[in-house]
């Protein structure tokens, strides 16, 4: 199943975001993003009475997902998708 690019028509490639070479570490052989799109939560407090209360009331802390991408293969467009959550 392709997709078509919504600016011209054109065949949208999927593929990844990466910083492979720009920030050290490992190459991921399994060919994942490397990059992630944090949606900001609360930080949890230092106090541990805060924070545990923090927890009962279901504050929401950050939650990170992959960054993934798709390129249009006839105008170059880029469009990325943070649909996977993964812990940071
Ligand atoms: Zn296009």
């Amino acid at each position: 199943m392709s997709q078509v690019c919504s600016k011209c028509g054109g065949t949208i490639i999927p593929g990844i975001a990466t910083a492979i070479g720009l920030l050290g570490g490992a190459v991921d052989t399994h060919h994942e993003s490397r990059l992630v799109f944090v949606q900001k939560g609360v930080p949890t407090s230092a106090n541990p009475i805060k924070a545990i209360s923090q927890g009962i009331v279901g504050v929401s802390s950050d939650k990170a997902y992959r960054l993934n991408a798709s390129r249009c293969s006839s105008c170059g467009a880029v469009e990325f998708h943070a649909d996977e959550e993964v812990r940071i």
